[in-house]
């Protein structure tokens, strides 16, 4: 995703308004790796612009990923919006619900091409496990070692 004053830049070439509101989503999903939902931007937007709509929220959303700006990821049954948008796959904790950025090689490698009358285009692979705060709190759980601090974010 490109930063907040170029995003103004392509949306007002394209004739479309740029209000505050829009900025700040634009800041907002430029500065965050936490794949957010639609709701929980509105949430973190309310609370720096009280009363900007939901509507906004949906909007300048749609317009970043028709832009091809934004991804969107499903995971855990949910839509989130992912403002990287370089091939990487995800590692989701099972305990809070974090998703990190993993970067494994050799996904696309992972061919269905003998599968008949089917053309693969992506893979998307999600990594289940426990992210390190959740390990920590969790010790009985946790491999005897000291490589619990390394996975701290
Ligand atoms: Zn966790
Ligand atoms: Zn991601």
């Amino acid at each position: 995703m490109r930063n907040p004053a170029e995003l103004t830049d392509a949306f007002r070439a394209k004739g479309w308004k740029v209000t505050p509101q829009r900025q700040l989503l634009f800041r907002l999903l430029h500065d965050t790796d936490r794949h957010p939902t639609a709701d929980a931007l509105f949430v973190e937007a309310s609370g720096q612009m009280p009363g900007i709509s939901l509507r906004t929220v949906y909007q300048t959303l749609n317009d970043l990923v028709a832009m091809d700006e934004l991804h969107v990821v499903n995971i855990g049954g949910s839509t989130r919006f992912d403002p990287n948008t370089a091939a990487h796959q995800h590692a989701v904790c099972s305990a809070c619900g974090t998703i990190r950025d993993v970067y494994l090689s050799g996904v696309d490698g992972l061919g269905v091409a003998e599968v008949d009358d089917f053309h693969p285009q992506r893979t998307r692979i999600t990594v289940t496990g426990v992210c390190g705060r959740c390990a920590d709190l969790t010790p009985t759980r946790r491999p005897t070692g000291s490589h619990h601090k390394e996975n701290q974010q």
